[in-house]
């Protein structure tokens, strides 16, 4: 039932499998979601570990669908991957947490940088990199303060990805190696990709002070990054026993609900702004 063009519709027959129906139905709706508004970006802030104080934000993408109420990520991204939606919703997450950034810079609240996800499909694009520079163009973003997150599947499953992330990394924007230690990178290629970030997996962080072998893995982590010159920022980090087991380390930067979740822009700002 896949593998069917843009805009085209899915129907359903008699002998599908109701999970199947639903799937197809999810598909149908979330081809319609961005156009109708359904989309929102929510913002998770990430910190400085040493200081607390906030450097970026990773953008995250909502859904609120009339239909089927609030979508989690979990089981739509799949989806828009599969179907290839992905791209327009992926590049209009790009756009629209970029637009939000500069709104923001220009009523006196300056996010340092701003995390966006990348899926392989957007990156394989050969447009890709038109569509990025018309997006900094179009919102008068700043490279430097964009950083985009990829999986280390970018590496496997795009030809030419070094090329690719050498030109991003040339616009000056940084990147990120998502989920890190949940993938099959290669110690040999870690060392030639241009990115400047791993990010620990919350899988390894949900270990610690429980789990020696989380402990472990997240210690030869910070090692790696070390000897490799990256910065390392942990993701769903819940408790400041975790927190300061990351510390220790040497960890930069920390994400997760011990700081906040993911929020809506108003309530980012509220939260966020410093007042003097
Ligand atoms: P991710 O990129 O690994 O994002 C981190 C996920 O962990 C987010 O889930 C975030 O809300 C959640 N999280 C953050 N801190 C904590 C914590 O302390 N504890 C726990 N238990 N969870 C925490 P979310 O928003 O549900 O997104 C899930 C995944 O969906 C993301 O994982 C990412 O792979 C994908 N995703 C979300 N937005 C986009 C997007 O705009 N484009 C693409 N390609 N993928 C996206
Ligand atoms: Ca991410
Ligand atoms: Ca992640
Ligand atoms: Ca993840």
């Amino acid at each position: 039932a896949k593998a069917i063009g843009r805009g085209q519709f899915h129907f359903y027959t008699p002998e599908m499998t109701r999970d199947a129906q639903a799937r197809i139905r999810m598909e149908n709706l979330l081809r319609r979601a961005l156009e109708n508004g359904e989309m929102s970006v929510h913002l998770q802030p990430q910190v400085d570990t040493q200081t607390g104080v906030l450097v970026g934000a990773e953008a995250l993408v909502r859904w609120n669908s009339p239909e089927l109420g609030s979508v989690p990520p979990s089981r739509f991204i799949p989806l828009a991957e599969d179907s290839g939606i992905i791209v327009s919703l992926g590049n209009w997450v790009l756009r629209e947490t970029c637009r939000q950034v500069m709104q923001w810079q220009g009523s006196g609240f300056d996010l340092p940088q701003v995390s966006v996800n990348l899926s392989v499909k957007q990156l394989e694009r050969p447009e890709f990199i038109d569509t990025l520079d018309q997006v900094l163009v179009d919102t008068g973003m700043d490279p430097a303060r964009l950083k985009l997150e990829i999986t280390e599947s970018v590496v496997m499953a795009v030809s030419d990805a070094f090329e690719l992330l050498e030109r991003l990394r040339r616009l000056g924007i940084t990147l990120a190696l998502d989920d890190f230690g949940t993938g099959y990178s290669s110690l040999s290629y870690l060392k030639m990709l241009p990115v400047q970030q791993l990010k620990i997996d919350q899988s390894f962080v949900v270990g610690i002070g429980s789990n020696p072998g989380d402990e472990a893995i997240i210690r030869s982590v910070m090692a790696l990054a070390r000897s490799l010159d990256f910065e390392v920022v942990a993701e769903g980090v819940e408790t400041a026993e975790q927190a300061d087991f990351l510390a220790a380390l040497g960890c930069h930067q920390l994400q997760g609900y011990l700081h906040g979740r993911a929020v809506a822009p108003a309530e980012f700002r509220a939260r966020w702004s410093v007042v003097a």
